[in-house]
């Protein structure tokens, strides 16, 4: 047991994209506030934020098939598509804060212009690409989309996949040229720098073991430091549980009424990497498929040019699976100690609800590699084992809630949870993720700290001059980020004309 006690304004724990995002804004917002960092492991991004732990898909809704759903009368629901890009939009506008600011460099390093496309076979799924894409091309936000099922302009543009093809079955693909490729990992490490130069207070081996309310209303964190095996405690006014997958137990021991009822569902990740140059050469794209009845929509397979440290590579997946932990280097114990009294019967109503979902990513983890390949020739006919191995991705827990869809109900998407007060807030869920991380952590901002908002207000409007703006009711507005992002961040779009 260590006497070591600190007391910070802020504490974020987890240095994954999310507390980089919020400690990144919080600093350019009160730069005097004192904000110490809590990171189990030796170096920031190393869990799902880590370039080989997630797809680096820049989210915005240009190629995800699941964002778009078809309405019992046969029409497309854009609503979560354009929620998804507009959430994009606030992200490419804060990286291009920072980078006009001088707090990060660099921008190709960690994100690059890669055409997102959707790809479908089969008549009924045609007809559906076909209605998404008319619902989509007028909108502004997705100004450039093209729509194809002649092959020989499928072959232009994904000729790894076109080629070897043998089926007559119908095709089709859309595309955008303005979708990006998105090294999470790198950003992170980059926002992190930035902190420490900003004499932010970055602890790398401590591990947060517990969380405690003091008489003052403050927090007190029970920290673990791995170098030495002491124990520290460390108090907070605020506290944001960045913990990934690691945020659901974090958020139970805090306590706050508010994190009871909730548990979590782990969905691990594979995917297959090619570094063959001569295969790498031929495709440049994140092709999104449809996913396969009973998948759950995480596991959509998708095709992707990938940049990373320089090189560029393909990557398929992810195939899903089922593990325990709820990070990668979690323990084998994680699902069943977040199983608490109050969330029993949450979780136990999820459990058999959710048998199908269960079987299925048991099923995912059984499949050879062979099997995997198999599911990689639906996309190239032609890929050879040799050229394609494996790597384990990130950790996602879903959140399992009672909902007004019933009790212990699956949810795909992101949920910040936090107390009344404003005094703790924890990130759980995975999806969009990373790419949503800036508009989440606006929410944060908003939630916790509304009697600064008033204050905050137009340092916000300079890192994000879209904040409070619907930008689909502005077209013009999108059109000027667009072009600004787009040169600041180097994706090099043409200036686009206003609708
Ligand atoms: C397979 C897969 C594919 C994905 N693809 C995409 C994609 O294409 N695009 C996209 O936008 N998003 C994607 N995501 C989601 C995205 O990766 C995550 O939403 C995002 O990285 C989460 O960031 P985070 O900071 O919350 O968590 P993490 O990056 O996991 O960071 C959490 C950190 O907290 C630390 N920690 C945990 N517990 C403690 C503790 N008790 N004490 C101290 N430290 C602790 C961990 O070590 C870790 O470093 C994907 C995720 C997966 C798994």
């Amino acid at each position: 047991m260590s006497n070591r006690q600190t007391k910070a304004d802020v504490i974020l724990i987890g240095a994954g994209i999310m507390s980089a995002t919020l400690g990144s804004m919080l600093k350019e917002l009160v730069p005097e506030w004192e904000i110490t960092v809590f990171e189990k492991l030796a170096n920031a991004g190393e869990e799902s934020s880590n370039e080989w732990n997630n797809a680096g898909t820049g989210h915005a809704a240009l190629c995800e098939l699941n964002y778009t759903s078809e309405k019992p009368d046969g029409s497309i629901d854009i609503s979560k598509a354009v929620k998804i890009n507009e959430q994009f939009q606030d992200s490419m506008q804060f990286w291009s804060y920072l980078v006009n600011s001088k707090l990060i460099r660099n921008p190709q390093d960690f994100i690059m212009p890669l055409p997102h496309m959707s790809l479908v076979q089969g008549e009924q799924n045609v007809s559906f690409l076909k209605k998404r894409f008319e619902a989509l091309s007028n909108n502004p936000l997705f100004q450039g989309m093209e729509f194809s099922d002649n092959p020989r302009k499928l072959m232009e543009w994904i000729p790894l996949i076109m080629q070897d093809r043998t089926a007559n079955e119908a095709i089709a693909a859309t595309k955008i040229d303005s979708g990006t490729d998105v090294n999470f990992g790198a950003l992170t490490r980059m926002l992190f720098d930035h902190l420490k130069s900003k004499n932010v207070d970055i602890k790398y081996k401590h591990s947060v073991d517990n969380i405690n309310r003091t008489s003052d209303g403050s927090w007190e964190l029970k920290v673990r430091n791995a170098d030495n095996g002491s124990v520290e405690r460390h108090t907070a006014k605020f506290v944001f549980i960045g913990g990934g997958g690691g945020s659901l137990h974090l958020l139970q021991k805090s306590g706050i009424p508010e994190g009871k009822h909730i548990g979590g569902f782990p969905v691990s990740g594979i995917f297959m990497v090619c570094n063959n140059p001569d295969i790498v050469a031929q495709h440049h794209a994140k092709v999104y498929g449809k996913a396969k009845v009973g998948a759950p929509p995480m596991s959509v397979p998708h095709l992707d040019t990938r940049f990373i440290d320089n090189k560029k590579s393909l990557l398929f997946g992810p195939f899903a699976g089922f593990s325990p932990k709820f990070l990668k280097t979690g323990s084998m114990f994680d699902l069943v100690t977040s199983v608490k009294p109050h969330n029993v019967l949450t979780m136990l109503a999820a459990g058999a609800k959710e048998m199908s979902l269960t079987k299925y990513l048991i099923q995912q983890v059984m499949l050879s590699k062979e099997q995997r390949m198999e599911e990689l020739r639906e996309f190239i006919p032609s890929a050879k084992s040799e050229d394609w191995g494996l790597v384990v991705a990130g950790q996602r827990v879903q959140v399992i809630k009672d909902t007004a869809a019933g009790k212990g109900t699956l949810q795909f998407g992101t949920e910040v949870i936090t107390a009344a007060d404003g005094s703790i807030a924890a990130l759980l869920g995975a999806s969009p993720g990373a790419s949503t991380a800036v508009s989440v952590m606006l929410e944060v901002i908003n939630k916790c700290f509304p009697q600064h908002i008033k204050a905050w207000e137009p340092k916000i409007k300079e890192m994000i001059p879209s904040y409070g703006v619907s930008l689909l009711k502005n077209p013009e507005l999108i059109r000027e980020i667009h072009n600004s992002t787009g040169r600041t961040l180097g994706l090099r779009r043409e200036p686009q004309p206003v609708l």
